[in-house]
Order: C-alpha cells, then structure tokens, then sequence
C-alpha cells in the first residue's frame, strides 16, 4: 500500500492568526479570567489545546453570544475572545460597552465579506447569501442585516422574497464548496437578470478542495482529518466521495480502523483548515510504520 499525503492541507492564516491571538492574550494575561466566546476554530482538539492556556470556552447554541458575555462575572476584569468564524457586530460592541476588554479573532477573510455586504447594502443591493445554516459564519453575516436572504441549498431558492426588478447581490461563506456554489450560481443567474455575484470561497478552502479534486486517480481511500463540526473538513469529505473514493472522516489516531485498508492500494491523507498539524502528523507517522510492517509481510 502507498501513502500520498495530499497538500496543501491543514491549518490555514484565520486559523494561525485566531490561535496566535489566543497565546498572545493568554502569555500577557496570566492572572485574568479569559473567556473564549463560542469554538474558536472547529476542532476539538484545538479548544483542548486553548484549555491548556487557561482560557476557558463558552459556547451553547441554545443561548445568544449576548447572554453568554451576561453571564460572565464582570467583576473580575475579564477578558473575552470572539472566535474565527465571525460575530453580530453589536454583540462585540456591547461586550466593549459594558466595560469587558475585547479581541476579536474574526478572520480577515470573513471580515472582507461582512464589509463587502455593508457596502453594498449601502448602494441600495438587495443581498443573497450563501452558507450553511447555523453556523456562526451563517450567523454573523445574517446578523449585518434583517434583509439579507439566505440560501443553504437549491431548494431554497424559491423562498427567496426579492424585487427582481432592483439590483441583487450574491456572495457566500469561505468554507462552503466550490461545487455547490456553482450549482446555485447556475440557477440564481436563469431566475434573476438583474444579478452580480462575488465567489467568497477563501483561498485556503479552495485550495484544499481543489487539491482533492485533482487528487491521484490510483488513490482508493482518502483519509480526512478534522471535525465533524468543521464545514470545510466536511468540504474535503464531499470532495472525495463525489470522486467515488471510499473516504473517511477521522478526528485523531484512535478514529482509524485498520479493516478499511484491507485490500487498498493507495491511501491519500488530507485535514481541515482547522486540524492541528500534530494530529494528522501523529496518524501520518502510524500509517508509515503499517505500511513499512505490510511491506515487510510482503517481503518474507
Ligand atoms: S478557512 Fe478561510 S475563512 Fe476560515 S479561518 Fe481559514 S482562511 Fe479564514
């Protein structure tokens, strides 16, 4: 069996910068409380390493980022972190207004598409927008404006309420796949006439899907570490099952299950933005050893 460690992969800037501005706070704070508002990036193993730095993560879709900062004791001159994916931008305001020192590791990618909207709802477009539903990202950029109509797949299209006649703007999540945004895209541009789009897929994700999309043909199972609350991570998965690659999703080493190699030829590996270089480094170094062990079984 052969190993392809496909690249690029893994960590991404939002990812590096989100995780830099946690050591940085964390290193020049030692004795503050330090809160985490919502997963900084999608990774367990990521908020483990963050626990790690004694900053402690909040998140519980069943309360708004608004309750969270309300119910961290204020008395204690806390500081807290708003993660990569974006927030409501009067949630971070009220959190400076009520007196909380505030860092935003929104990334820069995200930050441009929330921009990108505000000016054009400013020049009187109307705003349909790409994601994936409930998700922070989803969530921030639908917080901008109660007008922005959200599109999660292609049947959504039709409960679309937009005056076809005025300008209309389309623009999406970094994360989601290079596929389905084609695919609404297509059907967007034969419904409206009036309509200008902006693909706001972030480099990082791109390249890694298009990295599996271009994948060696001889590989017959693809490894991708990551998340499964990871979209991107996710993004790799769809990338190689609609190559008809038997591929799995695996969060670290004890996820793998040696029955799956049997009778494979070629395993490619791939991790998430969000994947930290030392997990799929660790299930790397073990595939290594299994195939130096096959090849030795081969040998005798
Ligand atoms: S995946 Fe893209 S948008 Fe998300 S943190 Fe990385 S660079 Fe930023």
């Amino acid at each position: 069996m052969k190993l392809t460690k496909i690249t690029p992969r893994g960590f991404c800037k939002g990812v590096v910068d989100a995780w830099a501005l946690c050591r940085k706070v964390a290193k020049e704070n030692p004795n503050r409380e330090i809160y985490l508002i919502g997963w900084l990036v999608h990774n367990k193993n990521m908020i483990e390493d963050i626990e790690k730095l004694s900053i402690k993560t909040i998140d519980d879709v069943h309360i708004s980022r608004e309750e969270i900062i309300n119910s961290i004791d204020k008395n204690k001159n806390p500081i807290v972190i708003f993660s990569a994916h974006g927030t409501n931008p009067k949630v971070i305001e009220y959190a400076r207004n009520i007196g909380l020192e505030v860092y935003d590791a929104t990334c820069v990618y995200v930050t441009n598409v929330q921009k990108l909207i505000k000016e054009k709802i400013n020049n009187g477009y109307q705003i349909i927008y790409i994601g994936v539903r409930n998700h922070p990202e989803s969530n921030s950029i639908l917080s901008l404006h109660s007008s922005i109509q959200f599109v999660s797949d292609i049947n959504d299209i039709d409960k679309i309420v937009i005056d076809p006649n005025n300008k209309i703007f389309v623009t999406n999540q970094t994360t989601i796949s290079i596929y389905e945004f084609y695919d609404i895209v297509k059907i967007l541009k034969i419904k409206y006439k009036n309509i200008e789009f902006k693909n706001d897929i972030c480099n990082a994700a791109k390249e890694r899907q298009e990295a599996v999309i271009n994948m060696d043909d001889t590989i017959d199972l693809l490894l991708v570490v990551g998340d499964k609350k990871s979209n991107n991570t996710n993004k790799l998965c769809q990338m190689g099952i609609k190559k008809n690659v038997e591929t799995y999703l695996v969060s670290n080493l004890s996820d793998i299950d040696y029955n799956w190699f049997i009778n494979k030829k070629h395993v490619g590996i791939t991790s998430g933005c969000s994947t930290p270089t030392w997990v799929t480094n660790s299930i790397i170094t073990k595939l290594e050893e299994y195939i130096r062990g096959q090849n030795g079984k081969n040998n005798c």
